[in-house]
Formats: C-alpha cells, sequence, structure tokens
C-alpha cells in the first residue's frame, strides 16, 4: 500500500508515521518536491483506507497488489541511482555505466592489462571472476581468494571499482574492498545469500536466473532490499528457451517491462546471453537502444586461450569498437526520447 501525502508540517506527517507503526508495520518514505510518498511495509491486508484517507495530509491511498514492493516503482517513483564512488553511478536517464572484464581472473598481468585497455577504451567498472560457478567440476573452479587479490591490484593500478561473485556467504569477509557484489544467475534464488547480502550496504549485482520470470527475479531484488540492503542493481543476461543457436536467449523486452515495475536500474549481459563475440555488439546497441541503464560485458586479452568463456569474450579493441558504437546509440535514444512524458509508453 502506499499513501500519498502533500508536503504540510512535520507535526501532521509525524502524527501520520506514529499511526502507520501502531499498525505494526513499517513506514518506507520517499520525499518529493511536491508530495512524499509512504510505502506500507507488512501485512496490510487490514488496514482500514478509509481510515488513512481521514488524515487530512493525505492525498491519495493505493493498494499495491505485486508481491514485490520495495522495489516497486508505485513505492519509490523516480529511478534510484546507485552510487559506486565519486565518478560512477549507476541508474538514472543520465548515465550508462560500462563494465568489463574477462570472465575469469587468470593471472596479475592478464587482469591488469585487460584493466588498463577497458579503462582506456571507456569502462567505468572493471569486472572478474574470482569464484566461479561452473557446469562441470572438472572445469577451471576460478583462483577463489587470490583471484580477489588480483582484481584489488588491478583496482589499485587502475582506479576502477570492481564487480565480482560471491557464491558462499563465508566468503564475505573477503569482499570488504570489492565495490559490487555480483549474484549470479545460478543463485538468484539462494535466499539465505540474497538475505546475508541484503545485511550489507554494498551494492548488489543481482543476474537473473536462467530459468526465472521477471517477477521472480524482483522477488530476489525484495529479498535483499526487505533485509536493508536497497541498492540492488538488476542483470538481464539471457534465459534458457528452446532456441539452441545462441547460448541464451536475450530477453530485451524484459528492459522496459522492468523500468515500468521497478525503480532499479537494469544492466543487459550480451556476452552470457548470446556466447558468442560477434553477436555481443548488436546486443549492446539494441539493449542501449531499449534503454538499458549499461552493459556487463567480457573482455579478455587472449580470447582462444581464455580458461573460461573465451568464446563469447571480445579483445580489447573490439570492446573499444562496441562502446563506441553504444555511446552513439545512447545518445540517438536520448534525443528520441527528449520531450516524451515517458520513454516506456
Ligand atoms: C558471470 O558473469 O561471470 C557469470 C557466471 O554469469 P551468469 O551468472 O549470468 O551465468
Ligand atoms: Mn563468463
Amino acid at each position: 500500500m502506499v499513501i500519498i501525502v502533500n508536503s504540510s508540517s512535520e507535526e501532521k506527517f509525524n502524527e501520520l508515521i506514529d499511526w502507520i507503526k501502531g499498525q505494526n508495520l513499517q513506514p518506507h518514505i520517499v520525499r518529493g518536491d511536491f508530495s512524499t510518498i509512504v510505502g506500507l511495509v507488512g501485512d496490510t491486508s487490514r488496514v482500514d483506507i478509509e481510515q488513512i484517507r481521514s488524515f487530512d495530509i493525505v492525498r491519495d491511498v493505493r493498494r499495491v497488489e505485486e508481491p514485490y514492493k520495495q522495489a516497486n516503482r508505485k513505492f519509490h517513483p523516480k529511478d534510484t541511482i546507485v552510487r559506486i564512488n565519486d565518478n560512477v553511478s549507476i541508474g538514472g536517464p543520465n548515465n550508462f555505466t560500462f563494465m568489463a572484464g574477462p570472465c575469469s581472473v587468470e593471472t596479475e598481468e592478464q587482469i591488469i592489462g585487460i584493466a588498463r585497455s577497458v579503462k582506456a577504451a571507456g569502462a567505468q567498472i572493471l569486472r572478474g571472476g574470482a569464484f566461479k560457478p561452473r557446469t562441470s567440476p572438472y572445469s577451471f573452479q576460478g583462483l577463489g581468494a587470490d583471484g580477489i587479490k588480483l582484481l584489488l591490484e588491478a583496482k589499485k593500478e587502475t582506479g576502477l571499482p570492481i564487480v565480482t561473485e560471491l557464491m558462499n556467504i563465508n566468503h564475505l569477509p573477503l569482499f570488504e574492498d570489492v565495490d559490487i557484489i555480483q549474484i549470479g544467475a545460478r543463485n538468484m534464488q539462494n535466499f539465505d545469500l540474497l538475505k546475508e547480502v541484503g545485511k550489507t550496504n554494498k551494492p548488489i549485482l543481482l543476474k537473473r536466473g536462467l530459468a526465472n520470470t521477471i517477477r521472480e527475479l524482483l522477488m530476489s531484488a525484495e529479498y535483499i532490499m526487505s533485509s536493508g540492503n536497497e541498492n540492488v542493481i538488476l542483470c538481464e543476461r539471457g534465459i534458457r528457451t528452446f532456441e539452441t543457436a545462441t547460448r541464451n536467449t536475450l530477453d530485451l523486452s524484459s528492459v522496459p517491462v522492468l523500468h515500468e515495475c521497478t525503480h532499479l536500474p537494469v544492466i543487459v549481459d550480451p556476452s552470457h546471453a548470446t556466447g558468442k563475440s560477434r553477436l555481443v555488439r548488436p546486443m549492446s546497441m539494441a539493449a542501449a537502444a531499449c534503454g538499458a541503464n549499461g552493459l556487463i560485458i567480457e573482455v579478455h586479452n587472449d580470447p582462444p586461450h581464455a580458461l573460461c568463456d573465451g568464446a563469447q569474450s571480445l579483445r580489447p579493441e573490439q570492446f573499444a569498437e562496441v562502446a563506441k558504437s553504444v555511446r552513439l546509440i545512447c545518445a540517438a535514444t536520448r534525443e528520441a526520447n527528449a520531450g516524451l512524458e515517458s520513454p516506456i509508453a
């Protein structure tokens, strides 16, 4: 349920908030210039809407039918902007974020070299897996804690914030200096893991599960947010369908659908979605055109010898070309959307 309140005296506002708390509900307050939205979290089924309307500062009351509340745009009409550091903000109409780097951290030379080249091409965030969720137990499993150390070296060398995947909550202490914690597709519904990262204040990149609906993705975001962490970035990375021409099927329509449903930023991963490096450029451009807030792209200095996902990895110079094309699409999309009340409608 959301209550739209006219901006008025603090005393009247506090009276309403006290009443809400007295009903065993938590108010979630979002202040705007002319009105304030108070979202009610908890069991609202027995709340009397007419009683809320009787507070004279209340302009309107609406029930939120969807099971996700804090992630819901009705709770928070403005886009959430997740701040990574002073230079990087993710989300909103004026930011477009490139995250790039190898599937897996392999050596110091590899990660620092790639970090330097993706930074030169305009990436704002370095990606790299240290703990890898591999389908086969015989495949390279990642460097683990040593991989995190190498990512931190690359961060020190280049100043790029880093994003890397957490698979096991016991590893959380190793992530203290990691800027964004990734929850991978295979763990999207690991609810215990979601609750634990929800207790941190780190930005979380939450990837859509291989066979999960948009609503399930939003419910997973809700797990993190309801545990106290509102810094959630969603990632569309393709879903499994009957199609075999691509590794997954990139569901780009999820981007505008998500923007309708939620205020959280939406990033697209064309690398895992397609599994083929030559498809990364067209799908990156398409993602930018349909409103993605950024991209996460796999880049490797030597794709044929990559320990993981070489077939979908771009060489640094190819990434630079993709970034250039995407920036052109972003500019054209902004121009096309200018003056429209909503770029979605
Ligand atoms: C990754 O980004 O390294 C990864 C394993 O992706 P996903 O969880 O989307 O498969
Ligand atoms: Mn990968």
